[in-house]
């Protein structure tokens, strides 16, 4: 039996898309191995956010190579769309995708003749406008799924490749979403997170729905109990929004609200489309409508320019907002986007104090959020046990919760009493 292997780098899109890759293997009779193994195909999602990753990208092709040189290598995602010659100068590389078309991939890596050296199918992604139906079905971890809904962004932040990578915005078919969610709940899966490149984007470029028609859809299929957005921006949260998020009750009570930055001149030169009143505003209307909602965001410091004064201002609103996490970004120049041309760079040891700062801001805040539930007993969706006798789970604003329990909870709704919080984890004990 022929192995393959399918890896993800970068993204929870990327992740997904590379799940759906390896299951065209195995329907076709492949065994799917690890990324460590030795395979007779390979197939690399790329990813491009950085200058980084796509070093990272570069490594991984030759180090898989050196698994077995005999190998049939594949390289697909933004990268290989954004730069297919430069993919196809690594050395070890036999198939060059980018991020469409990855329906054929098996029928292209069987029909690859070495005789005929590098193959390259990229094409431009800028004219497309159809989602390409990728989907899964069996996930190892067997309570959360990931759903693409959504491709493309048109949003075109200037420190951002992603719009090159992936072309304009295209949602999936409504069908489409919800059979899948149906069969994930079919499988066992009770939690969805609805995940894309720019989730806010989903329906704009159609008809007959949008983000709230979507999720409503999603919400009546049964055997889901939760469902989660990957990541949304402040533009979406309108009274509506935050109403109908608490007129569902699937609906999970946390919302990764992108922020990028506290300070209204760096949003503007970021060209993000809100500023911080904006923003302020879908907070407020979150808390209004779900009063226990855990808002988490990512922060971008260092980005070019971006004076102390700059850098304080983010600082501070990050500090109003009072989140329950901040993922801390130091800037990091992409080729190809205006911010890296930009002559007012600033130095590593600026961009690496001002994350050390915020980070100890979000340590802190993680800490008074947990702690507030000391004593009170929430809803835990337990996931997996992380060694023999002690299951990890999270509750739905999105607390990692620890137990010690005889009794297999996973993919169990137990109540859970919270008797201490250390770090970014809460512990506590099960009712059963
Ligand atoms: S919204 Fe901005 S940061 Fe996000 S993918 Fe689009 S261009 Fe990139």
């Amino acid at each position: 039996m022929k192995r393959a292997a399918s890896y993800a780098l970068g993204c929870k899109v990327n992740q997904y898309e590379s799940e759906a890759i390896a299951e065209l293997f195995a329907e076709k009779g492949y065994e799917i191995v690890g990324i460590d193994e030795a395979a007779d195909v390979y197939v690399i999602n790329t990813c491009t956010v950085t200058n980084f990753g796509d070093k990272k990208s570069r490594q991984l092709i030759r180090k898989v190579k050196r698994q077995n040189e005999n190998a049939v290598v594949a390289v697909v995602g933004c990268y290989a769309q954004t730069a297919p010659e430069e993919i196809m100068s690594v050395e070890g590389v036999n198939l060059v995708i980018g991020t469409k078309d990855r329906g054929q991939i098996v029928e292209m890596v069987e029909q690859y003749q070495p005789q005929n050296g590098v193959e390259n199918y990229v094409t431009d992604i800028m004219k497309e406008r159809v989602f390409e139906p990728l989907s899964i079905q069996k996930l190892a971890n067997r309570t959360r799924a990931y759903l693409k809904i959504q491709d493309g962004c048109s949003q075109y932040c200037s420190y951002c490749i992603i719009p090159y990578a992936r072309g304009p915005i295209r949602s999936r078919e409504p069908k489409d979403v919800v059979d899948e969610v149906a069969r994930l709940a079919e499988n066992g899966f009770q939690e969805i997170v609805l995940a894309g490149i720019h989730v806010a984007s989903y329906g704009k470029d159609r008809t007959d729905t949008n983000l709230l028609g979507i999720l409503r859809k999603v919400h009546e299929v049964e055997g889901i109990r939760r469902i989660r957005f990957s990541s949304i921006e402040p533009n979406v949260v309108t009274e509506e929004f935050a109403k109908t998020m608490a007129e569902l009750p699937k609906v999970c009570h946390h919302f990764h609200l992108s922020l990028q930055s506290g300070c209204d001149r760096t949003l503007k030169e970021m060209n993000r489309k809100y500023d911080t009143q904006k923003y302020r505003e879908a907070a407020t209307l979150l808390r209004k409508y779900l009063p226990d909602v855990a808002l988490t965001t990512d922060i971008i410091v260092g980005f070019p320019g971006e004076t102390e004064e700059d850098f304080k201002a983010s600082y501070a609103f990050a500090e109003e907002i009072c989140f329950a996490k901040i993922h801390v970004f130091p800037y990091s120049p992409k080729n190809g986007t205006p911010a890296a041309e930009r002559k007012d760079q600033l130095p590593s040891n600026i961009k690496t104090d001002r994350s050390h700062q915020l980070l100890a801001l979000s340590d802190k805040m993680s800490g008074e959020f947990l702690s507030k539930y000391v004593d009170k007993t929430v809803e835990v969706l337990y996931e997996r046990s992380v060694e023999a006798g002690i299951y990890e789970g999270h509750t739905s604003n999105y607390m990692k919760v620890l137990t010690n329990s005889d009794v297999d909870l996973s993919n169990r709704l137990v109540f859970t009493k919270i008797v201490q919080v250390q770090g970014e984890n809460a512990f506590g004990e099960a009712i059963l």
